[in-house]
């Protein structure tokens, strides 16, 4: 096995464009390692990312927030500004794990080891976040719900790498929110996790919603009936039924150790409107 550490995202690019065998992309490691120990997986190329600057901060752009590759969880956390804007996106990039694994881990590592019950995709997704993904023809975006295909699989091509996330700018009486429900307190894969983010008008009316779920299908989906159900109405009670309803209705679950079908159909339900109304409660207070 070679390791390689370059030092631009280019270069990184070049380096598993080039390899033959299996490549991997190495950022936090907290899940490409625990694997290849494991011996589920033997990269022939590893390609560290931290040392590539433009991939180690959180810049704010003339956007929103450009976050980089490298950039850990925990970092995300202690972004003021960041926490401020997109407080659902941070609380989810800070359930993963154990504070530990959060010094390490990355939201994109999160995106693409692409597990179903990735905490953070489904926030980013219902943030409306793109991945700027870096490859031998360029640079191109995607939006995050695109990156992850299959369990273990992403949309991403030969040479290609994740160099950032971009969160769009925040519109007034705006909120998120990201819930998700395990068996014990921490340290365990969700067994549904839901992402609410919605914008209100200056009457108190939703103007726009978007939901996303995790856990419950072989990828975090974005859910536009249950955001939907959003659209138009003060998300009174009858609002966040219909949400409820469009998002039990769109749950394709699987039966396993944490949960039944049955019951994660029910729990997506219940955490989309419980994020709901906390993204409800977080864009009331933003004036
Ligand atoms: C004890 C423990 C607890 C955990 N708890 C949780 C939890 O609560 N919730 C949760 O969602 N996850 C959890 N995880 C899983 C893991 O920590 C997260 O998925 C984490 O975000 C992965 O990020 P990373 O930077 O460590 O990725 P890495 O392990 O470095 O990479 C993961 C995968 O993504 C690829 N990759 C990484 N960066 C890029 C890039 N820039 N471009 C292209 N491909 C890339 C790698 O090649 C690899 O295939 C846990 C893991 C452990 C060991």
């Amino acid at each position: 096995m070679r390791y390689e550490a370059p030092k631009t995202t280019k270069e990184a690019s070049a380096l598993l464009a080039k390899e033959k065998g299996l490549a991997h992309v190495l950022a936090g490691g907290t899940d490409l390692l625990v694997r290849m120990k494991s011996g589920f997986v033997e990269p022939d190329l590893v390609v560290d990312i931290k040392r590539i600057e433009a991939m180690r901060k959180i810049t704010p752009t003339a956007k929103g927030f450009r976050i980089g590759g490298a950039v850990a969880s925990a970092e995300l956390g202690e972004n003021a500004a960041l926490r401020k804007a997109w407080p659902g996106v941070v609380e989810a990039a800070r359930l993963i794990g154990s504070t530990q694994i959060q010094g390490r881990a990355t939201v994109v590592g999160n995106m693409c080891n692409a597990s179903p019950a990735a905490d953070s995709v489904p926030a980013m997704v219902a943030a409306g976040a793109k991945a700027i993904v870096v490859g031998p023809k360029g640079r191109r975006e995607i939006p995050v719900e695109e990156v992850a295909i299959a369990p273990g699989k992403t949309s991403l091509k030969k040479g290609e790498l994740v160099e950032a996330i971009d969160l769009p700018k925040r519109p007034p009486r705006s909120g998120d929110a990201y819930l998700r429900f395990i068996p014990r307190s921490e340290m365990d894969i969700a067994v549904v996790g839901a992402g609410v983010s919605l914008t209100l008008g200056t009457d108190g009316t939703c103007k726009e919603a978007r939901v996303a779920l995790g856990a419950v299908g072989p990828r975090v989906m974005l859910v536009k009936e249950a955001a939907a159900a959003l659209v138009g109405t003060k998300v009174d009670a009858k609002a966040l039924d219909k949400l409820a309803a469009a998002a039990s209705a769109a749950c394709r679950p699987i039966d396993d150790k944490r949960g039944t079908k049955e019951f994660r159909i029910e729990v997506a339900g219940v955490l989309a409107r419980r994020a709901a109304e906390k993204a409800l409660e977080r864009a009331r207070s933003k004036k």
